[in-house]
């Protein structure tokens, strides 16, 4: 296994690359050819790694899995160590992911992953993001100074948690600028003290007098504008960066690990199954990674909101968007973990996961099609070529004709290692009223749930109720204070409960901070925009911020 691990390889989904090293994935993000990257190999796990890795903290456990996916020619170890160590020296908890367990008796955990620093799962994959970009880049520029160094200018448009995750993740970091543009109005006043209240002089909050999509479309223009590709390097913050992906193995290991150490899960005998509130797919893509590689997980189960085309596709082997308005809805990959306005997508209670397709079902789609039409055609390299012209079929039918249907064989594959549920806003209400008198649960008043995770947790005992004995854990993917709307919703006949006992000190006057803003003007389109960012990139690098 050293051997493979030595030279760890990716290749692009819809097979226009092989052969690129991890830093080259990590800084494109996204493949020339429009495809996502995966590794050429998944590694397999070290012959002793249940008791070897047993005992390890959650950076040593970080540092065993990207060691199988990272070459150490390409990161030393140790600069690997120090890298995990700021990346997860940001959280509020020495454990980083705890799992705790919510009913004992229905074998009921939850895997928390909202102590970083913006209070949602996203800083897990964007803490780490940051400190990759930063390490790369100064290396680049080791001996070079003034316009010779390399600078990264990340761009982004959010109407929700990842532009404050990504701005967590990339301040203050060496030769890298990071440009947030969000809807002046449209985000919600937490959100946007989150971003704008940030002080480091690499963050940059773009104020769009428009819609969500106004800013999206400014990304977009942007990466296609040959004038600013000339002077800058631009990358993107989005879940389809593979270091997202590797970022969140790390926490199916961790969860793994506590259950069995605790000696609430025997590994000789019991089973265990991880239910995921999904939207972009990056999450539990993450867990199919871990299985793959070997741990012994039965089933992983997507649980959907109402916008559940994944749903849909493991009932009947057709991925079709959503046809809310008789007729095929319009528009391409929306930004992870917020609410698009394109048609076809339903604004729920859980906003992160309100998508219309999910991105990185592309790299699923590879793989299973590799194992269903590559595998054993003569060599590997037939194989993957095989796969890619499979996947660029299935993208090309979604694209032009709004979704496609794959062959009996394909979701036989498909259900070997997922399941799925659909949770609707109701349920997810419900979800978080029941749960906060369950008895025992942690804590000395009742476990509140965000909305998010009151639909992995529904999914969870339904799970349970099909499979009596099997242990299933929710992942919990953000704190209940950053969704207060749906949690007072749910909680309001609750004469114990008051929202302020669940707010965080770190809220607690954010509102009142300085902020940071730049306006911008959509009538005075992709040039007034070029032209902001040029300009503070600019000042940046010669220093003459204020
Ligand atoms: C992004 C997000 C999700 C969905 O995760 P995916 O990786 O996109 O499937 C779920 N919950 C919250 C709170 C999120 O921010």
């Amino acid at each position: 296994m050293a051997s493979h691990t030595a030279s760890q390889r990716y290749l692009s989904t819809r097979g226009g690359s092989y052969g690129l090293s991890f830093e080259e994935v990590v800084l494109k993000g996204l493949a020339s050819d429009s495809g996502l990257f995966i590794p050429e190999v998944i590694p397999s796990l070290p012959p002793n790694w249940q008791n070897d890795w047993l005992k390890l903290s959650f950076e040593e456990l970080a540092f065993q899995v990207f060691s199988l996916f990272i070459s150490p020619a390409e990161i030393p170890p140790a600069a690997l160590k120090d890298i995990i160590h700021r990346s997860y020296s940001t959280f509020r908890v020495l454990s980083i992911t705890p799992t705790v367990t919510l009913d004992g008796d229905k074998r009921i955990h939850l895997l928390e992953l909202f102590h970083g620093p913006t209070f949602a799962f996203k800083d897990v994959a964007l803490q780490f993001l940051g400190n990759l970009f930063e390490f790369f880049l100064v290396r680049r520029n080791e001996g070079k100074t003034g316009k010779d160094r390399e600078h990264l200018t990340v761009i982004g448009a959010t109407s929700g948690d990842t532009g404050s995750a990504a701005i967590y993740g990339l301040r203050s970091k060496k030769d890298v600028s990071v440009f947030i543009m969000y809807p002046t109005g449209k985000v919600s006043s937490v959100q946007e003290a989150q971003m704008t209240t940030v002080p480091d002089e690499n963050v940059h909050c773009l104020s769009v007098d428009g819609t969500f999509d106004d800013c999206q479309d400014f990304v977009k223009a942007l990466f296609a504008d040959p004038l600013i590709n000339t002077t800058q390097r631009l990358a993107a913050v989005n879940s389809i960066n593979w270091a997202r992906i590797l970022a969140q193995i790390t926490y199916y290991f961790a969860s793994y690990f506590s259950l069995v150490h605790s000696g609430t899960f025997n590994p000789s005998t019991d089973h265990i199954r991880f239910v995921v509130p999904t939207g972009n797919f990056g999450d539990i893509l993450a867990g199919y990674i871990a299985k793959r590689m070997g741990l012994p997980v039965s089933k992983l189960i997507i649980a959907t909101n109402e916008n559940d085309i994944l749903h849909r596709f493991w009932r009947t082997g057709a991925y079709e968007k959503q046809d809310v308005h008789g007729s095929a809805a319009e528009g391409g990959l929306v930004e992870d973990g917020v609410k698009a306005h394109v048609e076809g997508v339903k604004e729920t209670l859980s906003p992160a996961m309100d998508i219309l397709v999910s991105s990185n079902f592309e790299r699923l789609l590879w793989f299973i099609a590799y194992d269903v039409y590559g595998f054993g055609v003569g060599n590997v390299q037939e194989g993957r070529h095989q796969a890619a012209l499979k996947v660029k079929e299935w993208q090309t039918s979604l694209k032009t004709q709004g979704g496609f249907k794959v062959e009996k064989k394909v979701l036989d594959a498909a259900t070997v290692d997922f399941a799925s549920e659909r949770v609707s806003d109701e349920e997810t209400l419900a979800a978080i009223s029941d749960v906060y008198r369950w008895p025992n649960t942690p804590g000395s008043k009742g476990y509140i749930l965000d909305p998010h995770s009151a639909i992995g947790v529904t999914a969870a005992l339904r799970s349970a109720k099909a499979t009596p004995g099997v242990h299933n854990v929710a992942l919990s993917t953000a704190h209940p204070a950053k969704f207060s709307h749906a949690v007072e919703l749910a909680l309001k006949e609750e004469k114990e409960f008051q929202f302020k006992d669940i707010l965080p000190p770190q809220f607690v006057g954010l509102e009142d901070l300085p902020r940071r803003i730049t306006h911008a003007q959509k009538s005075g389109g992709l040039e007034g925009v070029r032209k902001i960012i040029m300009d503070e990139v600019e000042k940046e690098l010669t220093g003459a911020h204020p």
